[in-house]
């Protein structure tokens, strides 16, 4: 039996096996690859989305699947090493993972977005859908909804991009891929009834990814970051994996003791 967690290092019959053990659980990474700043690399969003998913999936005895890389990143394409998908087909493929792997007996799932808040619609359509029609069972675990009593007590701003707390996290994770001394400060403008932010207490409009211009004007200023990465401390990031893991385990846990 392989020590791995990820289905892609195990052999079939390592397969059959786990789908007993982990009581038919299984953890889905979905991500990105997008530009994240001068300072962090364009796959930040699976990177993290992975690295969630092996420390719970350690503690828990539950498998991963590999990684979807790729997620809906129109508004990041003002840059070079982004590649966005389609949303409807980003469903359509969710859907027939989580089928696969329902086809030889998996019933539980845990949807890990690391393209916080915008892979959210299209994880929804699919999770929705494999509820309805195979009868499995879905949780949606969204870094930036599950760390909403943590982020401002390490004094971190809102939720941006390539901001304080993915660079906290990836410094903490992937320190040999962070280059801190690129990053640009761009502290999130103030905008009446609106904010990115699960945690955001105000009456607020709800996410539309931003438009090419806008994009621009970000771009120009900041080299594509919103936030302050100055104030990413490796410290914090251990703080903040520490926390998003034991929550995971806590929804694996829940989900693995369901009939
Ligand atoms: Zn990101």
């Amino acid at each position: 039996m392989t020590d791995s967690i990820w289905l892609q290092d195990m052999t079939w019959e390592e397969v059959q096996e786990t789908i007993e053990t982990s009581s038919k659980t299984i953890l889905l990474p979905f991500g990105s690859t997008e530009q994240h700043g001068p300072h962090l690399p364009c796959g930040t969003d699976t990177m993290v989305a992975m690295t969630l998913a092996q420390d719970a999936a350690s503690k828990t005895g539950v498998p991963v699947a590999p990684p979807l890389w790729f997620g809906w990143s129109p508004h990041h394409m003002i840059l070079p090493g982004t590649i966005t998908i389609r949303p409807d087909i980003l469903a359509e493929m969710a859907f027939d993972i989580i089928s696969s792997l329902h086809h030889h007996g998996f019933e539980k799932f845990v949807l890990i977005n690391g393209h916080r808040i915008v892979n959210i619609t299209w994880l929804q359509i699919a999770g929705e859908r494999a509820k309805r029609e195979l009868g499995v069972k879905i949780s949606i675990f969204d870094p930036a909804y599950m760390s909403k009593t943590l982020t401002g007590t390490l004094g971190w701003g809102a939720v941006g991009h390539a901001e304080e707390i993915e660079g906290s996290h990836m410094m903490y994770r992937y320190p040999d891929l962070v280059k801190m001394d690129r990053a640009i400060d761009n502290p999130h403008p103030k905008a009446d009834l609106y904010s990115v932010d699960p945690s955001y207490r105000e009456d607020t409009l709800c996410y539309v990814p931003s438009s090419p211009g806008e994009m621009k004007r970000l771009t120009l200023k900041s080299k594509g970051t919103t936030g302050e990465p100055s104030k990413a401390t490796v410290e914090g990031g251990k703080i903040y994996h520490d926390h998003l893991v034991s929550r995971l385990v806590q929804v694996i846990t829940q989900l693995k003791s369901k009939a």
